[in-house]
Protein backbone atom coordinates (compact mmCIF):
# COMPACT_ATOMS: atom_id res chain seq x y z
CA UNK A 1 0.00 0.00 0.00
CA UNK A 2 1.07 3.38 -0.89
CA UNK A 3 0.47 6.79 1.21
CA UNK A 4 -1.56 8.00 -1.75
CA UNK A 5 -3.60 4.52 -1.54
CA UNK A 6 -4.98 5.99 1.88
CA UNK A 7 -8.84 6.46 1.35
CA UNK A 8 -9.88 10.16 1.36
CA UNK A 9 -6.99 11.66 2.64
CA UNK A 10 -4.84 13.30 -0.47
CA UNK A 11 -3.87 16.18 2.01
CA UNK A 12 -2.13 14.05 4.58
CA UNK A 13 -0.82 11.54 1.86
CA UNK A 14 0.74 14.46 0.21
CA UNK A 15 2.53 16.28 3.12
CA UNK A 16 3.93 12.90 3.96
CA UNK A 17 5.14 12.14 0.57
CA UNK A 18 6.67 15.85 0.20
CA UNK A 19 8.33 15.21 3.69
CA UNK A 20 9.92 12.00 2.22
CA UNK A 21 11.07 13.60 -1.01
CA UNK A 22 12.47 16.43 0.04
CA UNK A 23 14.23 15.08 2.49
CA UNK A 24 12.76 16.98 6.03
CA UNK A 25 10.93 14.29 7.32
CA UNK A 26 10.29 15.49 10.99
CA UNK A 27 11.00 13.88 14.14
CA UNK A 28 7.71 13.91 15.84
CA UNK A 29 4.25 13.66 13.99
CA UNK A 30 0.25 13.79 15.56
CA UNK A 31 -1.25 11.95 13.05
CA UNK A 32 -4.91 13.49 14.32
CA UNK A 33 -8.15 13.10 13.12
CA UNK A 34 -11.71 11.39 13.60
CA UNK A 35 -11.86 7.76 14.83
CA UNK A 36 -12.02 5.01 11.86
CA UNK A 37 -10.24 7.35 9.38
CA UNK A 38 -6.88 5.36 8.67
CA UNK A 39 -4.66 6.99 11.12
CA UNK A 40 -2.75 3.87 12.24
CA UNK A 41 -3.02 2.84 8.81
CA UNK A 42 -1.24 5.47 7.63
CA UNK A 43 1.48 5.33 10.49
CA UNK A 44 2.67 2.08 9.36
CA UNK A 45 2.61 3.11 5.84
CA UNK A 46 4.63 6.20 6.77
CA UNK A 47 7.03 3.90 8.46
CA UNK A 48 7.16 1.92 5.69
CA UNK A 49 8.05 4.52 3.22
CA UNK A 50 10.73 5.95 5.45
CA UNK A 51 12.38 2.38 5.97
CA UNK A 52 11.35 0.93 2.61
CA UNK A 53 14.84 -1.12 0.83
CA UNK A 54 13.41 -2.07 -2.23
CA UNK A 55 13.48 -0.67 -5.86
CA UNK A 56 10.40 2.10 -5.55
CA UNK A 57 9.24 2.34 -8.82
CA UNK A 58 6.82 4.62 -7.93
CA UNK A 59 9.05 6.86 -6.93
CA UNK A 60 11.02 7.28 -3.19
CA UNK A 61 7.94 8.43 -1.50
CA UNK A 62 6.14 5.56 -1.94
CA UNK A 63 7.18 2.20 -0.30
CA UNK A 64 7.85 -0.92 -2.32
CA UNK A 65 5.70 -3.04 -0.13
CA UNK A 66 7.45 -5.81 -0.95
CA UNK A 67 10.76 -6.20 0.30
CA UNK A 68 12.35 -7.41 3.91
CA UNK A 69 11.71 -4.02 5.56
CA UNK A 70 8.23 -3.39 4.08
CA UNK A 71 7.19 -7.15 5.03
CA UNK A 72 8.05 -7.01 8.64
CA UNK A 73 6.65 -3.41 9.05
CA UNK A 74 3.31 -4.91 7.47
CA UNK A 75 3.64 -8.20 10.26
CA UNK A 76 4.58 -5.87 12.91
CA UNK A 77 8.21 -7.65 13.55
CA UNK A 78 10.58 -4.94 12.30
CA UNK A 79 13.43 -4.33 14.64
CA UNK A 80 13.16 -0.78 13.95
CA UNK A 81 9.28 0.29 14.41
CA UNK A 82 7.98 -0.08 17.46
CA UNK A 83 4.13 0.15 18.59
CA UNK A 84 3.19 1.01 21.65
CA UNK A 85 -0.17 0.56 22.33
CA UNK A 86 -2.47 -0.47 25.44
CA UNK A 87 -2.09 -4.26 25.79
CA UNK A 88 -4.85 -6.13 25.18
CA UNK A 89 -3.83 -8.90 26.98
CA UNK A 90 -3.13 -7.00 30.47
CA UNK A 91 -6.10 -5.06 32.51
CA UNK A 92 -4.35 -1.54 31.90
CA UNK A 93 -7.01 0.68 29.50
CA UNK A 94 -3.50 2.51 29.70
CA UNK A 95 0.11 2.67 28.64
CA UNK A 96 1.79 2.48 31.43
CA UNK A 97 4.65 4.86 32.10
CA UNK A 98 7.45 1.85 32.80
CA UNK A 99 6.61 0.97 28.67
CA UNK A 100 7.10 4.41 27.82
CA UNK A 101 10.35 4.46 29.35
CA UNK A 102 11.79 1.11 28.56
CA UNK A 103 10.35 1.20 24.63
CA UNK A 104 11.12 4.21 24.15
CA UNK A 105 12.64 7.25 26.19
CA UNK A 106 15.85 4.58 27.09
CA UNK A 107 15.23 2.64 24.10
CA UNK A 108 15.91 5.82 21.42
CA UNK A 109 19.92 6.10 21.85
CA UNK A 110 20.36 2.45 20.18
CA UNK A 111 21.10 2.63 16.56
CA UNK A 112 19.18 0.87 14.28
CA UNK A 113 19.45 -2.33 13.60
CA UNK A 114 18.63 -2.79 9.90
CA UNK A 115 16.79 0.36 8.54
CA UNK A 116 17.55 3.79 7.83
CA UNK A 117 14.97 5.36 10.79
CA UNK A 118 14.45 4.36 13.99
CA UNK A 119 10.25 4.69 14.40
CA UNK A 120 8.19 4.80 17.48
CA UNK A 121 4.17 4.57 17.09
CA UNK A 122 2.17 5.94 19.76
CA UNK A 123 -1.37 4.34 19.15
CA UNK A 124 -3.51 6.31 20.30
CA UNK A 125 -1.41 8.55 22.08
CA UNK A 126 -4.07 10.08 24.43
CA UNK A 127 -4.24 6.27 26.06
CA UNK A 128 -0.89 6.82 27.95
CA UNK A 129 -0.99 6.69 31.33
CA UNK A 130 -0.99 10.55 33.41
CA UNK A 131 2.20 11.69 33.58
CA UNK A 132 3.84 8.80 31.08
CA UNK A 133 3.12 11.16 28.11
CA UNK A 134 5.59 14.11 29.68
CA UNK A 135 8.25 11.36 29.84
CA UNK A 136 8.75 11.42 26.10
CA UNK A 137 9.55 15.50 26.05
CA UNK A 138 13.41 14.87 26.41
CA UNK A 139 13.19 12.16 23.21
CA UNK A 140 10.74 15.05 21.05
CA UNK A 141 13.58 18.53 22.38
CA UNK A 142 16.57 16.35 21.29
CA UNK A 143 15.92 13.57 19.60
CA UNK A 144 18.59 11.47 17.74
CA UNK A 145 18.80 12.22 14.23
CA UNK A 146 17.35 8.47 12.94
CA UNK A 147 14.41 8.85 15.46
CA UNK A 148 10.78 10.04 14.24
CA UNK A 149 8.09 9.54 16.86
CA UNK A 150 4.34 8.87 15.84
CA UNK A 151 1.71 10.22 17.90
CA UNK A 152 -1.32 8.84 16.65
CA UNK A 153 -5.30 10.61 18.03
CA UNK A 154 -8.40 11.25 17.75
CA UNK A 155 -8.36 12.80 21.05
CA UNK A 156 -5.30 15.65 20.90
CA UNK A 157 -7.01 17.96 23.35
CA UNK A 158 -5.54 15.05 25.66
CA UNK A 159 -2.26 15.63 25.33
CA UNK A 160 -0.23 18.20 27.02
CA UNK A 161 0.51 21.37 24.96
CA UNK A 162 4.21 21.00 25.21
CA UNK A 163 3.98 17.61 23.27
CA UNK A 164 2.17 18.88 20.70
CA UNK A 165 3.56 22.13 19.88
CA UNK A 166 6.83 19.66 19.35
CA UNK A 167 5.20 17.37 16.66
CA UNK A 168 4.64 17.98 13.39
CA UNK A 169 0.28 18.43 13.06
CA UNK A 170 -0.84 15.90 10.37
CA UNK A 171 -4.69 16.26 9.55
CA UNK A 172 -6.80 13.37 8.89
CA UNK A 173 -10.65 13.51 8.14
CA UNK A 174 -13.34 11.71 7.35
CA UNK A 175 -13.54 10.30 3.71
CA UNK A 176 -16.68 10.94 0.98
CA UNK A 177 -18.78 8.13 0.75
CA UNK A 178 -18.34 7.37 -2.88
CA UNK A 179 -14.53 6.54 -1.96
CA UNK A 180 -15.58 4.49 0.92
CA UNK A 181 -17.91 2.59 -1.39
CA UNK A 182 -15.20 1.96 -4.31
CA UNK A 183 -12.85 0.57 -1.86
CA UNK A 184 -15.52 -1.55 -0.32
CA UNK A 185 -15.93 -2.52 -3.82
CA UNK A 186 -12.43 -3.56 -4.70
CA UNK A 187 -12.24 -5.60 -1.30
CA UNK A 188 -15.20 -7.59 -3.11
CA UNK A 189 -18.11 -6.32 -0.77
CA UNK A 190 -21.56 -6.78 -2.90
CA UNK A 191 -22.65 -3.73 -4.45
CA UNK A 192 -25.45 -3.32 -2.24
CA UNK A 193 -24.08 -3.70 0.72
CA UNK A 194 -21.18 -1.54 0.01
CA UNK A 195 -23.68 1.32 -1.01
CA UNK A 196 -25.32 1.12 2.48
CA UNK A 197 -22.07 0.63 4.88
CA UNK A 198 -20.46 3.57 2.69
CA UNK A 199 -23.49 5.85 4.08
CA UNK A 200 -23.48 4.76 6.85
CA UNK A 201 -19.90 4.97 7.46
CA UNK A 202 -20.22 8.46 7.70
CA UNK A 203 -17.00 8.89 6.11
CA UNK A 204 -14.92 6.57 8.67
CA UNK A 205 -13.36 3.88 6.49
CA UNK A 206 -12.00 1.32 9.41
CA UNK A 207 -15.43 1.39 10.38
CA UNK A 208 -16.96 0.42 6.77
CA UNK A 209 -14.30 -2.62 6.66
CA UNK A 210 -14.80 -3.68 9.84
CA UNK A 211 -18.69 -3.85 9.52
CA UNK A 212 -18.35 -5.35 6.26
CA UNK A 213 -16.06 -8.09 7.84
CA UNK A 214 -18.64 -8.52 10.95
CA UNK A 215 -21.94 -8.66 10.17
CA UNK A 216 -22.52 -8.36 13.78
CA UNK A 217 -20.84 -4.73 13.45
CA UNK A 218 -24.46 -3.83 12.02
CA UNK A 219 -26.84 -5.73 13.75
CA UNK A 220 -24.87 -4.40 17.05
CA UNK A 221 -25.55 -0.74 15.45
CA UNK A 222 -29.18 -1.29 15.01
CA UNK A 223 -29.59 -3.10 18.31
CA UNK A 224 -28.49 0.05 19.80
CA UNK A 225 -30.12 2.64 18.09
CA UNK A 226 -33.62 0.95 18.57
CA UNK A 227 -32.63 1.17 22.81
CA UNK A 228 -31.51 4.40 22.41
CA UNK A 229 -34.96 5.11 20.53
CA UNK A 230 -36.93 3.37 23.57
CA UNK A 231 -35.43 4.94 25.74
CA UNK A 232 -37.93 7.09 26.69
CA UNK A 233 -40.55 4.71 27.17
CA UNK A 234 -38.59 3.00 30.21
CA UNK A 235 -39.16 3.69 33.50
CA UNK A 236 -36.41 4.80 35.79
CA UNK A 237 -36.32 1.86 37.49
CA UNK A 238 -35.46 -0.19 34.56
CA UNK A 239 -31.78 1.47 34.78
CA UNK A 240 -30.38 -2.08 35.61
CA UNK A 241 -31.76 -3.51 32.62
CA UNK A 242 -30.65 -1.18 30.38
CA UNK A 243 -27.38 -1.38 31.78
CA UNK A 244 -27.34 -4.90 31.45
CA UNK A 245 -29.06 -4.41 27.55
CA UNK A 246 -26.36 -2.55 26.56
CA UNK A 247 -23.25 -5.07 27.84
CA UNK A 248 -25.04 -7.91 26.31
CA UNK A 249 -24.11 -5.45 22.37
CA UNK A 250 -20.83 -5.39 23.62
CA UNK A 251 -20.76 -8.75 23.80
CA UNK A 252 -21.83 -9.50 20.61
CA UNK A 253 -19.08 -8.21 19.70
CA UNK A 254 -16.80 -9.81 21.78
CA UNK A 255 -17.99 -13.23 20.40
CA UNK A 256 -18.22 -12.22 16.36
CA UNK A 257 -14.18 -11.17 17.60
CA UNK A 258 -13.75 -14.24 19.22
CA UNK A 259 -15.29 -16.30 15.81
CA UNK A 260 -12.75 -14.10 13.96
CA UNK A 261 -9.73 -15.03 15.74
CA UNK A 262 -10.73 -18.67 16.14
CA UNK A 263 -8.44 -19.62 13.14
CA UNK A 264 -5.86 -17.85 14.55
CA UNK A 265 -4.25 -17.68 18.26
CA UNK A 266 -7.13 -17.65 20.82
CA UNK A 267 -5.42 -16.84 24.01
CA UNK A 268 -8.22 -17.85 26.37
CA UNK A 269 -11.61 -17.96 25.58
CA UNK A 270 -13.56 -14.80 27.08
CA UNK A 271 -15.98 -16.09 29.50
CA UNK A 272 -19.40 -14.66 30.35
CA UNK A 273 -19.19 -11.11 31.11
CA UNK A 274 -22.27 -11.65 33.53
CA UNK A 275 -20.54 -14.14 35.67
CA UNK A 276 -17.11 -13.20 36.12
CA UNK A 277 -15.70 -9.41 37.53
CA UNK A 278 -12.25 -9.66 36.28
CA UNK A 279 -11.45 -12.14 33.84
CA UNK A 280 -10.64 -12.33 30.21
CA UNK A 281 -14.34 -11.72 29.09
CA UNK A 282 -14.24 -8.75 31.14
CA UNK A 283 -11.64 -7.37 29.24
CA UNK A 284 -12.62 -8.12 26.12
CA UNK A 285 -16.02 -6.22 26.80
CA UNK A 286 -13.84 -3.37 28.19
CA UNK A 287 -12.52 -3.31 24.78
CA UNK A 288 -15.73 -3.58 22.84
CA UNK A 289 -17.70 -1.17 24.52
CA UNK A 290 -16.22 2.20 23.52
CA UNK A 291 -17.92 1.30 19.59
CA UNK A 292 -20.92 0.62 21.78
CA UNK A 293 -21.16 3.81 23.33
CA UNK A 294 -19.65 6.08 20.12
CA UNK A 295 -23.06 4.36 18.82
CA UNK A 296 -25.24 5.61 21.01
CA UNK A 297 -23.68 9.37 20.96
CA UNK A 298 -24.44 9.31 17.73
CA UNK A 299 -28.05 8.48 18.07
CA UNK A 300 -28.26 11.66 20.54
CA UNK A 301 -26.11 13.95 18.11
CA UNK A 302 -28.75 13.21 15.33
CA UNK A 303 -31.46 13.96 17.95
CA UNK A 304 -29.90 17.43 18.28
CA UNK A 305 -29.36 17.39 14.39
CA UNK A 306 -32.85 16.36 13.39
CA UNK A 307 -34.37 19.25 15.90
CA UNK A 308 -31.95 21.36 13.65
CA UNK A 309 -32.64 20.17 10.22
CA UNK A 310 -29.09 18.99 9.92
CA UNK A 311 -27.40 16.26 8.49
CA UNK A 312 -27.76 12.66 10.19
CA UNK A 313 -25.12 10.33 11.14
CA UNK A 314 -28.07 7.19 10.76
CA UNK A 315 -29.62 8.56 7.62
CA UNK A 316 -31.72 5.12 7.96
CA UNK A 317 -33.38 6.13 11.20
CA UNK A 318 -34.53 9.67 9.48
CA UNK A 319 -38.08 9.05 10.08
CA UNK A 320 -37.95 7.98 13.63
CA UNK A 321 -35.27 11.18 14.20
CA UNK A 322 -37.72 13.86 12.47
CA UNK A 323 -40.54 12.44 13.97
CA UNK A 324 -39.03 12.66 17.50
CA UNK A 325 -38.03 16.06 16.73
CA UNK A 326 -38.81 18.70 19.71
CA UNK A 327 -40.40 15.70 21.41
CA UNK A 328 -37.65 16.45 25.00
CA UNK A 329 -35.53 19.58 24.97
CA UNK A 330 -31.87 19.78 23.14
CA UNK A 331 -30.54 19.74 26.90
CA UNK A 332 -31.52 16.86 27.37
CA UNK A 333 -29.96 15.53 24.21
CA UNK A 334 -26.39 17.24 25.23
CA UNK A 335 -26.74 15.78 28.39
CA UNK A 336 -27.19 12.30 27.23
CA UNK A 337 -24.16 12.78 25.42
CA UNK A 338 -21.72 13.84 27.66
CA UNK A 339 -23.16 11.21 29.87
CA UNK A 340 -21.75 8.99 27.18
CA UNK A 341 -18.43 10.48 27.21
CA UNK A 342 -18.51 10.52 30.29
CA UNK A 343 -18.75 6.75 30.61
CA UNK A 344 -16.91 6.08 27.84
CA UNK A 345 -13.55 7.66 29.45
CA UNK A 346 -14.10 5.59 32.76
CA UNK A 347 -14.47 2.67 30.77
CA UNK A 348 -11.00 3.20 29.11
CA UNK A 349 -9.63 4.51 31.99
CA UNK A 350 -10.40 1.60 34.06
CA UNK A 351 -13.53 2.22 36.25
CA UNK A 352 -15.51 -0.85 37.47
CA UNK A 353 -17.46 -1.92 34.30
CA UNK A 354 -21.19 -2.81 35.73
CA UNK A 355 -21.06 0.68 37.90
CA UNK A 356 -20.30 2.57 35.19
CA UNK A 357 -23.28 1.70 32.75
CA UNK A 358 -25.23 1.23 35.70
CA UNK A 359 -24.62 5.32 36.46
CA UNK A 360 -25.15 6.12 32.68
CA UNK A 361 -28.42 3.90 32.69
CA UNK A 362 -29.48 6.00 35.19
CA UNK A 363 -28.47 9.30 33.52
CA UNK A 364 -29.85 8.21 30.23
CA UNK A 365 -33.34 7.24 32.17
CA UNK A 366 -33.55 10.68 33.97
CA UNK A 367 -32.75 12.92 31.28
CA UNK A 368 -29.83 13.80 33.46
CA UNK A 369 -31.84 15.05 36.06
CA UNK A 370 -29.16 13.60 38.35
CA UNK A 371 -25.58 14.62 36.89
CA UNK A 372 -23.29 11.69 37.83
CA UNK A 373 -20.76 12.65 40.42
CA UNK A 374 -16.79 12.47 40.13
CA UNK A 375 -17.22 10.28 43.22
CA UNK A 376 -19.75 7.90 42.42
CA UNK A 377 -17.00 7.24 39.45
CA UNK A 378 -14.08 7.01 41.79
CA UNK A 379 -16.46 4.35 44.04
CA UNK A 380 -15.86 2.51 40.61
CA UNK A 381 -12.11 2.75 40.45
CA UNK A 382 -10.61 -0.20 40.99
CA UNK A 383 -7.68 -0.08 43.58
ZN1 LIG B 1 9.82 -1.88 0.57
Amino acid sequence: MRLDDLIGQTTAAAVLRNAILRDRVAHAYLFHGPDSVGKSTAASVFAQSLNCEGERPNGPGAACGECRSCTLIAKGSHPDVRLIAPSTGSDAAVIPIERIRHELVYDVDLRPVVGRHKIYLLDPADRTAPLAIHTILRVLEEPPPYVVVILVTSRPALLPPTILSRCQHVAFQLAGADAVEQHLLTLGVDPPAAASLARLSGGRIAWAIRAAQRPEVLSTRKALLDLCATVQLRAAPDALRLAEDIKMQALTLVRARRDVDAETDVEEAPEEPTHVAFGAGYRALRAELPECLDVMVSWYRDCLAASQGGTLLNPDYESVLRGRAGSRGSSQDVRAIEAILHARQAIQRNANLDLTLESLAVELLTGGGQPISQRQYRRGQRT
